[in-house]
């Protein structure tokens, strides 16, 4: 940590930005997330390199959660000091998220949806940050055992406490997503934002023909989508199209990617579409990101990395961001032509498809 970053001065030439839903905040079309690769287990000084190449290429959202590491909370220390170090004079210039929802610290109060556990969360995350405010601050899920109403409230304590100037839900259902936002409306505050997951290979959020997507409803409340896990955890990348490279999140067993994830169906799958990328001229994880990208509804990608080259591989796919009506049909065609697992049960068990199939929110 011994030398002084200088940012690019060009940052800002080539990076496309997009308001999120009637929003007046823009995102970056493409965001870098802190999930894995910036905990306590991982090389500091890589991250701080991925920090830095994100930032030079235009990047200014980056997203934690209070749990994210291993071990829990890391990754928002980690990014702390990085922080004071290399990006303080750039706070302005920043939007910096974090979330709380899921299993965080022991006993009754650290975990769920309560007041209590949201707000206790947001200000320790802030500690570890290193911030005195957070740009947007989401329920990472929707507790099933606590009315919606206290959940609200929190969020809208996190607003009008000024610990955050905008507040959203990740991985909430159409209906829970419409009841959430009433909610906070009638309690004065507005969501700006959901975080869903979304990638070829999962595609929940789109219009239904019962008129229920995700999308749908985010544009007629006027909310911004940031979407996470847009290459599928790397499946949809060049990285398993020949087996599953010793040095990958797969291989690791970390988090909700094993080897039993890379089956045989997604490998074929990901090869047929990396011959449509070819045809493009373009990696498979860019035309992965620019085919979410094709929906204007879709504020942000959420990206996670391994190393800086990832990162500008993937702000690659802004070059092209067209389809063209038959690569649209084609890339249909492969999807729907293999299993791709998303109704196994162990694809279920994600905590965020739980969250995200619950229609029946507790008011
Ligand atoms: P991705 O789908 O973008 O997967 C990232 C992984 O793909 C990398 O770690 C790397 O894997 C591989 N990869 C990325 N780019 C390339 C490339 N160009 N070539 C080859 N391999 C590549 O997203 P994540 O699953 O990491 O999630 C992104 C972010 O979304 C998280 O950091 C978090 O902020 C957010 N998130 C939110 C959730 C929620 O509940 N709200 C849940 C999950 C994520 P490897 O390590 O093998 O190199």
């Amino acid at each position: 940590m011994d030398y002084i970053y200088q940012a690019n001065p060009e940052r800002y030439a080539n990076m496309q930005y997009r308001r999120c839903g009637d929003w007046g905040l823009k995102l970056p079309a493409i965001s870098l997330g802190l999930w894995h690769n910036f905990g306590s287990e991982d090389k500091l000084e890589n991250g701080r390199n991925m920090l830095h190449t994100a930032f030079d290429l235009g990047i200014t959202h980056f997203d934690l959660a209070n749990n994210y590491g291993p071990v829990y909370g890391s990754a928002e220390e980690n990014f702390g000091t990085i922080f004071e170090k290399d990006f303080k004079r750039h706070r302005d210039e920043l939007i910096l998220s974090t979330k709380a929802g899921y299993d965080m610290w022991a006993g009754p109060y650290g975990d769920g949806g309560s007041k209590k556990y949201l707000t206790a969360s947001l200000d320790q995350s802030l500690k570890r940050m290193k911030q005195d405010y957070v740009d947007i601050f989401y329920s990472h899920r929707l507790d099933p055992e606590t009315p919606l109403w206290e959940t609200m409230e929190a969020l809208a304590l996190a607003v009008k406490s000024g610990k955050a100037l905008y507040v959203g839900i990740s991985s909430y259902s159409p209906v829970a997503t419409r009841e959430a936002f009433n909610i906070a409306k009638e309690m004065g505050i507005r969501l700006m934002i959901h975080q869903p997951n979304y990638s070829m290979f999962d595609r929940w959020v789109e219009d239904k023909p019962t008129g229920h997507g995700l999308l749908p409803v985010l544009e007629e409340l006027g909310m911004g989508a940031i979407c996470f896990a847009p290459l599928s955890q790397g499946l949809l990348t060049n990285k398993y199209l020949n087996g599953v490279p010793e040095d990958s999140r797969a291989a690791k067993n970390s988090g909700f990617l094993s080897r039993g994830s890379v089956t045989p169906e997604r490998v074929k799958a990901a090869q047929e579409l990396n011959e449509v990328a070819k045809n493009r001229n373009q990696s498979l994880s860019e035309m992965a990101l620019a085919w979410i990208l094709r929906d204007r509804r879709v504020t942000s990608c959420l990206i996670g990395a391994s190393r800086p080259e990832q990162i500008i591989d993937n702000v690659h796919a802004l070059d092209n961001l067209h389809f063209e009506q038959d690569e649209l049909d084609k890339i249909d065609e492969i999807l729907s032509n293999h299993d791709l697992g998303e109704s196994s049960p162990k694809v279920q068990a994600h905590p965020w498809h739980k969250s995200a199939d619950d229609d029946n929110p507790k008011l």
